[in-house]
């Protein structure tokens, strides 16, 4: 009898446990006329952002780029890259239209984590320091301008307010990033004054969003190439927009027609995007909580927090993992979406790699295959969800800009007549333009296969016929790149 009853206990446990895994995944669900109603919110958002500052919660960031590579750039150029989680110095030797990249080199560090949460010195100081060291490593094969000093890219992956291609000031930090004294700060003066200090002469030609010079990076490539996303620690998208449509910028309007913007959608706000109790109380534990709503939900510092908030509940309220509750799992951010990423690719039938998972990083022995498929569903849930609204994020900028299928022919022309020089400055029209290509770049969607998967079926569903326009590809690394050559094309001796 006893017997009988604990098993009867573990069976309405379990039950009780699929009912919070199908509340749960309801409250997540993004059908096709909700994800349009993100698509279309996504759209709207953008144009309001562009019309006044602070119109909208997307800042629409003007980036001061006004042209993008063609190819012809040349000499030596390094880039500094401070992401979300990776450091990153790059050098690299140009070409020209016939060589391209002739030279290329780079290394990574982990950013220290105390550096994340330290004093604004403290981190710019890091910066030149790794930067100090790699310069004074250059080796055989580049080739400085005599007489000149040597120029950097500087991607910065953060919101920044520029004011020139070269200078802005941060407006807020991301991805568990708190120096506060930096917060207003000009980033390229302070990094500027701590590469000085140490006696080098190196100039920070150009500033970046991570977007942005993986946007520079594609387009270096390939000519089709008008949006970049980063999904990856955090996420955010760049895309160029016609000079016109950033009423915000009044009319210092620069020549070339056209500006990149860097939206920062992550911090996208709309009351269509389904959000659940777990979204609610993992916000409020972050640094910066009412902050990065859209990112939150999608992005790899979150992902895996969203998962372990959903198995907590489940072990509170209906013991999933025995009648204490793991331990560990009380812990904010304790599974990562690398270890969510790894039990969502299980493609075994007894799902034996979500339950190493559960074992390694909770401690968790035994567990049935029931209580895995559950684990698996939520993984499975929260993925989908994400990468769908990363889906609606890109087709909203196609909507935007007239490349999602939706403008006639005859609608997107007469427009045209009234804006003058979008046609000259190589922007055509959405019916004479072929492809429209999407650079991809970050670890969520370069590692995580299955999200990468759901995000591009759902570019599909969303777009139909005219999915077969849109290229979506992964552009890897791009960002660094990208900021060198940036700071190539506004160099005087970078286009000879
Ligand atoms: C930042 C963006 C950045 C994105 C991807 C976000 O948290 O606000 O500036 O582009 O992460 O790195
Ligand atoms: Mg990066």
């Amino acid at each position: 009898a006893v017997v009988v009853s604990s098993r009867m206990r573990v069976r309405s446990q379990r039950r009780h446990a699929r009912n919070v895994l199908q509340e749960f995944q309801e409250a997540c669900s993004t059908p096709l006329p909700r994800l349009r109603q993100v698509v279309d919110a996504m759209a709207v958002e953008m144009h309001a952002g562009l019309v006044s500052e602070g119109g909208s919660r997307l800042k629409m960031l003007p980036t001061f780029v006004d042209r993008l590579p063609h190819g012809d750039e040349k000499g030596l150029y390094y880039a500094v890259d401070l992401g979300g989680t990776n450091f990153r110095v790059l050098r690299v030797q140009l070409g020209g239209k016939q060589g391209r990249v002739i030279k290329q080199e780079y290394e990574e560090v982990a950013i220290p984590p105390e550096l994340m949460i330290g004093s604004s010195e403290e981190l710019f100081d890091f910066i030149a320091k790794e930067l100090s060291s790699f310069v004074a490593r250059e080796g055989d094969g580049f080739r400085p301008v005599a007489g000149q000093s040597r120029e950097i890219g500087f991607t910065f992956s953060f919101p920044v307010q520029q004011t020139a291609l070269n200078s802005g000031t941060l407006l807020n930090w991301t991805k568990g990033f708190k120096v506060v004294d930096a917060i207003g700060q000009d980033v390229v003066a302070a990094l500027q004054t701590c590469i000085r200090k140490r006696g080098h002469e190196m100039r920070i030609a150009a500033l970046v969003n991570d977007t942005v010079g993986t946007l520079a990076g594609g387009r270096y490539w390939n000519e089709d190439v008008m949006i970049a996303v980063i999904l990856g620690t955090g996420t955010n998208a760049a895309y160029v927009e016609r000079a016109q449509a950033i009423s915000k910028c009044g009319n210092v309007l620069p020549k070339s027609g056209q500006m990149v913007i860097n939206m920062e959608w992550g911090n996208f706000w709309s009351s269509h995007l389904p959000r659940t109790q777990a979204d609610e109380a993992l916000d409020n534990e972050t640094m910066n909580p009412g902050e990065q709503g859209f990112e939150k939900m999608i992005s790899g510092m979150y992902l895996g927090d969203v998962v372990r908030r959903v198995l907590l509940k489940m072990a509170q309220e209906a013991a999933l993992f025995g009648p204490n509750v793991p331990r560990k799992m009380l812990e904010a951010f304790s599974l990562g979406t690398p270890d969510m990423s790894k039990m969502h690719a299980d493609e075994s039938s007894d799902l034996k790699v979500v339950g190493n998972v559960l074992r390694d990083v909770y401690g968790i022995e035994n567990t049935s295959l029931a209580v895995r498929k559950i684990v698996y569903e939520v993984c499975d849930t929260v993925a989908e969800r994400g990468a769908r609204l990363a889906a609606a994020g890109i087709v909203g900028i196609l909507k935007k800009i007239g490349r999602d299928g939706t403008h006639s022919k005859w609608k997107v022309a007469s427009e045209q007549n009234h804006v003058n020089g979008w046609e000259e400055v190589g922007s055509p029209v959405a019916s004479e333009c072929g492809k429209t290509v999407v650079a991809m770049d970050g670890g969520l969607y370069e590692r995580y296969s299955k999200f990468r998967a759901y995000m591009q079926a759902a570019v599909v569903e969303l777009l139909g016929d005219a999915s077969k326009d849109v290229v979506v590809e992964l552009s890897k690394d791009g960002s660094g790149i990208g900021a060198a050559l940036l700071a190539a094309s506004v160099s005087q001796n970078g286009r000879k």
